[in-house]
């Protein structure tokens, strides 16, 4: 495949309504199988004007990727369109018409026209069954080889997941992604600029809130050798900057933390009040947690700080809730109290005017730990709140895996 392009169908996106995440889903696994995509169109529910489309395409690119108008809705008109400049007729697909049938008929509703036209096929295209939704898609060889996809996002996600392995390579493409954290997006690159350039495997780095990933793909005739060789520049890279990794994947500083809690034999508590149950949440939606974390107090206001932390109102008054006086008095109270063995507590100014007298972006987080007790404090100046908050929280966390 020499030249793909990517045409995305529906007024919505232009009308700003919906943003083109298909289109960015496609070139994402387009690229892994090293498949160049050279152009993004999208169009309008349009007859004329998506026709005009596919024929620019049709003119450019070998391979052309189009997502959306396959509905049962007067507007999907994707495969008439495509029917008449390509010449094929459209036909019934047999088995994408029982589908249908069998979801009508499990909810007890009639079949209208619109339903069964969502089984109408071009003639000669490779029917892509849809295991998701009923619309199937297509895929349409020949000089421009065409391929159908349904817009629902999930139902296109889960063609392209089935019909890309089989059509781009007999090799098995396995990734890896490599996350870390408290390591610049920037330093995390000199730190490997000599491995970017591989072509099998290859690395790749990106970042999100205040993590930064390294995903390593390779390609190779079957799984356990692909993985072999990930495992290799893995080993180099960890070798580098592996203080700063936490896990692969799904796996996330929370539930990092939760494996070690668990093979220490080990309990947690939080107490927040600036993250307001983010911790907790983090903490808990790693299956097995409840294994080691007890858990925590939402104190938001100074009284039920005082209340069930037993911080000292005069503590309050006299250095602010944004304090380190504070966050250690929460945490001792709270360990105290839950017997935990491990605690964390959390006060800041999330902004975005400050209530405290502290800088929007102060942060203070307690951390008690079977070695001792302290305060770290942190300074996220010129974020918005919520980053102010998902950064301490991921911090706090952090602060008990080093
Ligand atoms: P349906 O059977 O739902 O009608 P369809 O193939 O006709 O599927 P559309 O009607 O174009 O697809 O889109 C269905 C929904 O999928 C849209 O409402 C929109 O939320 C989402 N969607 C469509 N195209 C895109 C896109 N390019 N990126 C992200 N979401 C999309
Ligand atoms: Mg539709």
């Amino acid at each position: 495949m020499k030249r793909a392009e990517i045409i995305a169908v529906g007024s919505e996106l232009l009308l700003g309504e919906i943003i083109n995440t298909n289109a960015s889903y496609i070139s994402e696994q387009l690229s892994k199988y090293g498949v160049p995509v050279l152009y993004h169109q999208v169009v309008g529910d349009n007859a004329a004007r998506m026709r005009e489309t596919f024929e620019i395409a049709r003119r450019r690119s070998d391979l052309v990727i189009v997502t959306g108008g396959l509905g049962p809705t007067a507007d999907d008109v994707t495969k008439e369109v495509l029917s008449e400049l390509l010449e094929r007729p459209i036909v019934r697909d047999e088995e994408a018409f029982e589908t249908i049938q069998r979801f009508l008929r499990s909810r007890n509703r009639p079949m209208n026209e619109g339903d069964a036209r969502q089984a109408d096929v071009l003639s000669g295209a490779d029917v892509l069954q849809n295991p998701v939704g009923l619309a199937p898609g297509m895929w349409i060889p020949g000089d421009t080889t065409w391929m159908l996809l349904p817009g629902v996002p999930r139902e296109m996600r889960a063609l392209v997941d089935e019909t890309f392995p089989k059509k781009f390579s007999g090799a098995t493409l396995v990734s890896e992604s490599l996350r870390f954290y408290e390591i610049g997006e920037s330093a995390l690159d000199d730190a490997v600029k000599d491995l970017l350039n591989g072509a099998n495997p290859t690395v790749a780095p990106y970042a999100e809130t205040g993590e930064a990933r390294l995903r390593i793909s390779a390609r190779a005739v079957d799984e356990m050798t692909a993985r072999a060789m990930i495992q290799e520049v893995k080993s180099k890279i960890l070798e580098r900057v592996g203080s700063y990794y936490f896990g692969s994947d799904e796996e996330t500083i929370a539930s990092h933390l939760v494996q070690l809690l668990t093979r220490m034999n080990r309990t947690l508590a939080v107490a927040e009040s600036l993250t307001g149950g983010e911790v907790q949440s983090m903490i808990t939606s790693t299956p097995g947690s409840s294994a080691v974390f007890l858990g925590g107090m939402v104190t938001y206001s100074d009284e039920l700080k005082n209340r069930y932390l037993g911080v000292a109102l005069d503590t309050i008054e006299q250095h602010s809730v944004v304090s380190k006086e504070v966050a250690y008095e929460m945490v001792v109270g709270l360990a105290h109290e839950s017997k935990a063995d491990y605690a964390l507590s959390f006060t800041g100014e999330a902004g975005p005017t400050s209530n405290s007298g502290r800088p929007v972006g102060t942060v203070y987080i307690g951390v008690k730990t079977p070695g001792g007790t302290e305060v770290i404090e942190r300074t996220y100046p010129h974020q918005e709140r919520n980053m102010i908050r998902m950064r301490a929280a991921k911090d706090g966390l952090w602060a008990l895996i080093q």
